[in-house]
């Protein structure tokens, strides 16, 4: 960690590479041309899956293929198993890693729903930051120049489910949902693929499912087209009626990824 930070230090446009599965496509489209790449891959502090008492703590350097196969993530958040499962092609799931992920905050990208809506933390080199406050719009974290996510650490839930209506050209989530029910009963729903200001938490749903984590809960719930993106992709009520029903496919069948 001290050699990569201090390779950072002392280069004038510096990059950190993990995967290279959106930084390297990024440069050959000419929007980010690094006079040094620090490949953060080998760094131990940065690799492994650990089970706690009450969360699973994954390194920011793990592909999405060692998560989708990892015994302690799919005993403790099967949910978040099939979701890495469900990322990209085989070559994607095996280059590309979560902390990358994290900090690139693709707008539809998988692994930010599933940190909201678990209430995970993103611990740094320098201090450990809420979900809630490490999501700052597309494509923007709280990050600082040269800082690096050293790990993440998931409170286990008591039940979590993922659905994803997928862009059928790219793959990405054109809307997903990951639904989650605390061990007291409180839920939290993130929505990915859908906000016009990136990844967000869906409150009148959440209240709904707190008070019955059940599909029917959520009848007649739909958010804002005012919230949503309006692309090439899909209409802004298009988006919102797709959070509704990933939404409900994502509570009705917890402990797994429905992938249309
Ligand atoms: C064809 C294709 C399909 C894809 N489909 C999907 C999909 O369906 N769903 C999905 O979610 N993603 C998808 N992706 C993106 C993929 O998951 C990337 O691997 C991921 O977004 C970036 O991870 P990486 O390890 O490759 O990061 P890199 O490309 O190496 O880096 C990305 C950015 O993060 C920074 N960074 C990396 N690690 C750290 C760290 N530990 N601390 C601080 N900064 C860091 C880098 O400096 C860079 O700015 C797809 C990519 C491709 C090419």
């Amino acid at each position: 960690m001290a050699e990569a930070l201090a390779l950072f230090e002392t280069a004038d446009e510096p990059a950190y590479l993990a995967g290279g599965h959106t930084l390297i496509p990024v440069m050959k489209n000419h929007l980010a041309a690094p006079d040094r790449l620090i490949d953060l891959r080998a760094i131990p502090e940065l690799g492994g899956i650990a089970r706690r008492a009450d969360s699973l703590r994954i390194g920011a350097a793990v592909s999405h293929a060692k998560i989708a196969a990892s015994p302690p993530v799919r005993a403790a958040i099967p949910a978040l198993a099939a979701l890495a499962g469900s990322i990209g092609d085989v070559q994607v799931r095996n280059m590309g890693t979560i902390g990358g992920s994290l900090a690139h905050n693709d707008p539809a990208a998988d692994y930010p729903a599933a940190v909201l809506a678990l209430g995970a933390r993103v611990a740094t080199d320098r201090r450990t930051l809420a979900a809630e406050d490490f999501f700052e719009g597309l494509f923007g974290t709280a990050l600082e120049d040269g800082e690096i996510i050293r790990h993440v650490e998931l409170p286990v839930p008591a039940a979590a489910g993922y659905a994803k209506f997928r862009n059928p050209a790219s793959r990405y989530a054109l809307v997903a949902a990951f639904v989650a029910r605390a061990p007291d009963g409180a839920a939290r729903v993130a929505i990915t693929g859908a906000g016009s200001d990136g990844v967000f938490r869906w409150a009148e749903a959440e209240a709904a499912l707190g008070a019955a984590f059940a599909a029917p809960a959520l009848d007649g719930l739909t958010p804002s087209d005012a919230q949503m993106l309006d692309d090439i992709h899909a209409a802004a009520d298009e988006r919102a009626a797709l959070c509704a029903s990933m939404t409900a496919r994502a509570v009705m069948r917890p402990g797994r990824a429905s992938i249309f």
